[in-house]
């Protein structure tokens, strides 16, 4: 059985990691490195009208205070009504402080884990089972607290799988982890299963079609910003003419996904209905 769940983070644009800082920036423009959010609220209409266009439930991994932006002047309860909603921290902590450089404490990361929870239901009046690590920076204490906190899965996890096949597996206690796909283009070499490199342009749609194609069993986690609709760390605000090609791109490889039989969930559906005990 091949199935496929199309998520999406939906947080602070162009985010990017500073050191001596908690929470994440946005790319600098025009001197100012200030979290933005108005491509992280554009992009995301985008993405939904794609996924509902093609008949598909996505997984969308929130940050909070992103959420709350986005909420002042979007709906976000009513255009996400159909998808499952996940958290992705408050202020795209670097959990691990691979980049930060700040190490958090026990009691910060377990605030980070229900603090963002707590807010995403404040607002979307759903609380999220799942979670993904902002800049994918996960270990296993963090892993554990997830656990702890009651989340049913983490999505943080890149998983190289040369044989096509990946299935979510049990991590702590009952925590699943549903892993990042990562498989090959044609020559060989490593290609993610997040569309990051599509969107900067630094590789073509082929390469994820070819990534598809080669799927055989299992879960595939598709993975993508929302802002990265309409802007990139290589351009920055992107031109209409680009943001409508991430469009069709993104579209044409869920389709193509489709008519290969690959059937798509959210990641939640899919361990409720695959993986109860
Ligand atoms: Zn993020």
């Amino acid at each position: 059985m091949r199935c496929a769940a199309m998520t999406v983070d939906v947080d602070r644009d162009v985010n990017l990691a500073e050191k001596g800082r908690i929470g994440g920036v946005s790319r600098e423009r025009d001197g100012n490195d200030s979290p933005r959010f108005k491509s992280a609220a554009k992009g995301l209409k985008l993405i939904v009208s794609i996924l509902e266009d093609l008949g598909i439930h996505g997984t969308f991994f929130i940050e909070a205070e992103t959420a709350r932006e986005i909420s002042k002047t979007t709906d976000l309860r009513s255009l996400l009504r159909s998808h499952e909603i996940a958290a992705h921290g408050i202020m795209h902590e670097d959990l691990t402080g691979a980049d930060s450089r700040v190490r958090l404490t026990t009691q910060q990361i377990e605030e980070i884990i229900v603090g963002g929870a707590n807010s995403l239901k404040e607002v979307l009046k759903r609380r999220p089972v799942g979670f993904r690590a902002p800049y994918l920076h996960i270990d296993d204490s963090v892993l554990r607290l997830l656990a702890q906190e009651g989340y049913i899965y983490d999505s943080s996890i890149v998983r190289r799988q040369d044989r096509g096949e990946v299935y979510p597996y049990r991590v702590f206690g009952p925590l699943i982890e549903a892993p990042i796909y990562s498989g090959s283009d044609k020559e060989g070499k490593k290609l993610v299963s997040y569309l990051w490199s599509l969107h900067e342009r630094e590789r073509n749609i082929s390469d994820y079609e070819y990534m598809v194609s080669k799927f055989s069993a299992g879960l595939l986690v598709l993975a993508t910003h929302s802002w990265h609709m309409v802007e990139s760390y290589n351009d920055g605000l992107l031109s209409e003419k680009k943001a409508s090609d991430n469009m069709k791109w993104v579209r044409t490889i869920i389709q193509g996904a489709i008519d290969r039989g690959i059937e798509f969930m959210t990641i939640e559906e899919y361990i409720e209905e695959r993986m109860g005990d």
